[in-house]
């Protein structure tokens, strides 16, 4: 598979912006700056960023057992996969395929990016519909999104269907595992080398608890990430989240910790909804959420509101009628909420 053939013709041609602390990145710390109108006077973040994040990268190379050149880091997932559209889907021209229901931004960058969005709804498992899905791509289909674990349905899908899946479809595969960390099924991040058109993203918005900062990671080869490094916005990470992920990845042990804890809360919670009455099922959960389907989704969202708890309601997403999608807590936020739920 040729992935330069994948790429839109202005992508191929464009040359990156040389920013000032490209130029100079190796250059000792007494040397004078005086490149980057910069205000000298310091305030911890009066310099401009590191404009690749070296030492951001370099421990997520470490931790992933990845080089670090087969990384990007963007303004949350949000700007990883913008930059995807950008870089190989031709506006008005080009479509991409998703498996409803999944994660709205998929359709939200699809529409903002001008580029058709062909749908190929989940199974009665949410399992990919692997033929339906081939069937449906032309040659105009850059981007196949996989979500998995999928956002709302909380499942993983299976390895062979998007296996199959890599191996049969003709444009990019994006692998969505922002919720991977609490998933028991491998990551595809070993399989990387093994499929050019592979990228998977990852966030530390959910088991790294950095929603805040917004840092967003692609994976992929090292063609492609050069590729993307040559359209991003130069200073697309800012200092603080680089100083903030840093000092979390190097502690480790306490993002596991915490991960855990939602995972034995995820079963308890699991167990504990079955048992409403209004509950009707409580669909298997490979994330850190649930969805269950309740008699009335509409009706059940405003009592929980009222009662000053609030979940995400579903229902109108396609095979999610009446359903509603709770994030795991703490031991007491989702006490509270079966507390509130058995007085309902
Ligand atoms: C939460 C979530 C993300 C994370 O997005 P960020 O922009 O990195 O915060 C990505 N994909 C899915 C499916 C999600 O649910």
């Amino acid at each position: 598979m040729n992935i330069e053939n994948l790429l839109r013709e202005n992508i191929k041609v464009i040359k990156a912006y040389s920013s000032a602390r490209d130029e100079y990145k190796d250059a000792s710390s007494d040397m004078v700056f005086i490149d980057a109108n910069e205000n000298p006077f310091q305030t911890n973040v009066n310099r401009y960023p590191d404009p690749q994040q070296s030492k951001v990268k370099q421990r997520l190379a470490d931790i992933k057992d990845v080089k670090a050149t087969q990384i990007l880091l963007g303004n949350g997932s949000d700007e990883v996969l913008d930059l995807l559209f950008r870089a190989f889907c031709e506006p008005k021209q080009d479509n991409v395929i998703t498996l409803p229901p999944t994660y709205g931004m998929y359709k939200v960058l699809a529409d903002l990016n001008a580029i058709e969005i062909k749908t190929v709804l989940l199974d009665e498992n949410f399992e990919p519909k692997v033929s339906e899905i081939i069937e449906n791509q032309n040659d105009n289909s850059k981007i196949l999104f996989l979500c998995s674990p999928n956002n709302p349905t909380a499942n993983s899908f299976s390895a062979n269907k998007v296996e199959q899946l890599l191996n049969e479809f003709k444009g990019i595969v994006v692998i969505d595992e922002a919720y991977i960390d609490f998933s028991n099924q491998e990551s595809w991040m070993s399989k990387l080398n093994d499929f050019p058109n592979l990228i998977i993203t990852q966030t530390l918005s959910k088991a790294y608890g950095l929603a805040g900062i917004r840092l967003g990671i692609c994976y992929a080869s090292e063609y492609i990430i050069s590729i993307l490094n040559k359209i991003k916005p130069p200073y697309n990470v800012n200092q603080l989240t680089q100083d903030k992920a840093l000092e979390r990845l190097t502690r480790l042990d306490e993002v596991n910790n915490e991960v855990d804890s939602i995972l034995k809360e995820r079963e308890d919670l699991i167990t504990k909804l079955s048992k409403i009455p209004f509950v009707e099922t409580v669909y298997p959960s490979d994330a850190n959420f649930v969805l269950a389907r309740v008699d009335d989704a509409k009706m059940r969202y405003s009592q929980l509101i009222d009662n000053g708890v609030v979940v995400r309601n579903r229902t109108t997403q396609p095979l999610c009628e009446n359903c509603l999608r709770f994030t795991i807590g703490t031991e007491e936020e989702n006490k509270t909420l079966i507390t509130i739920l058995n007085q309902l």
